[in-house]
């Protein structure tokens, strides 16, 4: 685990350079945007690159280009079960009769079983199968009157060249047919292995590491002496992380105790590329995270325009900074455990996909009319937790909060299944009115 990661990782500019090309850059309020620019700005991209068999590549990301060195299909052949023929055959308007002297199967393309047809004649042929030599159309068998070697085409069912694939028309010899950086979906799997691709170059997998800080929080299975809470913050992390196919780090719960936490910080910054905290970074905290932090590396403390999620810090840990030791992206979170999940969401979460390797792909919002009214104050993003339903019209959909929205009260999130986000400069949002939801699930 304690391979050297920075030889293949890209070199980032300090935190001083990057706060100086952010435009309007404000640690003590920072707009959403504004925090998501600079943390773009800061964060490294794996290099190393494996291969994989194609199954396993499910959810990675793509390091190279994928190029056809041939045509899928390889031929034009047949898209409907039919008779094919010459489109110049077809009769003004009238019918159109041939006489059948062939039969294409699919699969059966070598030279013996290639059939073929003068003027005046169709081949029997059947989907996929390659299109006869000369051959442009194909009628459907259902349009077709066909007594023994006779068919009959009606006038107007088909037109020249229709119901025929072309050879290449999925992926042309020489064109990218997947570009690096593409997080391999169903879709992309098949396409590889219509290229005969047995296995693909993926970026290898990131490593995360995250753990919880605050002598109040017990890990599930111990006993939950008064004023403890169990840790729901490594959990909700992990889920996340988890999704996103990263190489988690779980290194459990730290107590407010600056050698625990050293101890700690120097194994992530060892072991990861990114190391996520929970907890000690708002402002007046009485726990040792934020000193120790400093301590160990090049750390900002921002105070953003959301809610919830305001304090955060961010920055690079090292765990040996006067050797210059292997050094980690520091993503240190607010405790509350709604807080924690909103700033993954709005912040960390496309950061990690940035570091994996990942070209860029913003999330798709959903526009729900609002079920009520909801207060906003203009200058801050807030996400809302919301339940998304088909509105009574059937036409669109419609947004209604969960609940209490408690920045600690985890079941606001559970039961929600979008975020609302009402964006900066937004203000007020009266009932019916249109806003953006983040579903939380799509097509996985
Ligand atoms: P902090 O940001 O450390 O001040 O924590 C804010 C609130 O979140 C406090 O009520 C903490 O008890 C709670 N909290 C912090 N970390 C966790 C965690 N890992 N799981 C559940 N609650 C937490
Ligand atoms: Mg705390």
């Amino acid at each position: 685990m304690a391979e050297p990661l920075d030889a293949e990782r890209e070199l980032s500019p300090s935190l001083q350079e990057i706060a100086s090309c952010v435009n309007g850059y404000d640690p003590k309020s920072l707009p959403v945007a504004l925090a998501a620019e600079f943390i773009a700005r800061l964060v490294p991209k794996v290099r190393s690159v494996e291969m994989l068999a194609l199954r396993s590549a499910l959810g990675r990301v793509l390091a190279r280009d994928i190029v056809s060195s041939f045509n899928v299909p390889a031929h034009d052949n047949s898209a409907m079960d039919g008779f094919a023929f010459r489109g110049s055959d077809l009769a003004a308007d009238a019918d159109t009769v041939l006489t059948v002297a062939g039969s294409a199967f699919a699969g059966h393309a070598g030279q013996a079983d290639l059939a073929t047809a003068a003027p005046g004649e169709c081949v029997r042929i059947m989907t996929g199968a390659v299109m006869p030599a000369a051959l442009d159309t194909v009628v459907p068998q259902e349009f077709c009157q066909v007594d023994g070697e006779r068919v009959t085409i009606p006038a107007g069912v088909v037109r020249t060249g229709d119901n025929r694939r072309l050879k290449g028309e999925d992926l042309a010899q020489g064109d990218a047919a997947l570009v690096a950086g593409r997080v391999l979906r169903p879709a992309d799997l098949g396409m590889l292995a219509s290229l005969g691709q047995a296995e693909v170059p993926v970026f290898r997998r990131l490593r995360v590491a995250f753990f919880s800080t605050g002598d109040e929080l017990r890990s599930i299975g111990e006993d939950l002496p008064p004023g403890c809470v169990y840790d729901s913050n490594r959990y909700t992390l992990w889920g996340m992380l988890a999704r996103l196919g990263i190489e988690i780090l779980d290194l459990g719960v730290v107590k407010d105790d600056p050698a625990a936490l050293e101890a700690t910080f120097r194994a992530a910054a060892r072991d990861a590329d990114a190391v996520i905290t929970s907890g000690g970074v708002s402002v007046g905290e009485a726990d040792h995270t934020k000193m120790v932090m400093a301590k160990l590396g090049d750390v900002l403390f921002w105070r953003i325009a959301m809610r919830p999620g305001r304090p955060m810090a961010i920055g690079r840990i090292s765990n040996d900074k006067a050797a210059d030791g292997h050094s980690a992206i520091l993503f240190g979170l607010p405790g509350n455990p709604v807080a924690v999940m909103v700033t993954f969401y709005a912040l960390v979460r496309d950061a990690l996909l940035a570091m994996s390797g990942a070209q860029a792909q913003p999330m798709p919002l959903l526009r729900a009319a609002s079920v009520e009214p909801m207060r906003k104050k203009p200058g801050r993003t807030e996400y809302q937790r919301g339940i998304v339903t088909r509105s009574a019209d059937g036409a669109g959909w419609q947004v209604r909060i969960t609940g209490s929205q408690g920045s600690g009260i985890l079941r606001s999130m559970s039961e929600a299944n979008g975020l609302v986000v009402l964006h900066h400069a937004q203000g007020n949002v009266a009932a019916g009115e249109l806003v953006d939801v983040l579903p939380f699930d799509g097509l996985a």
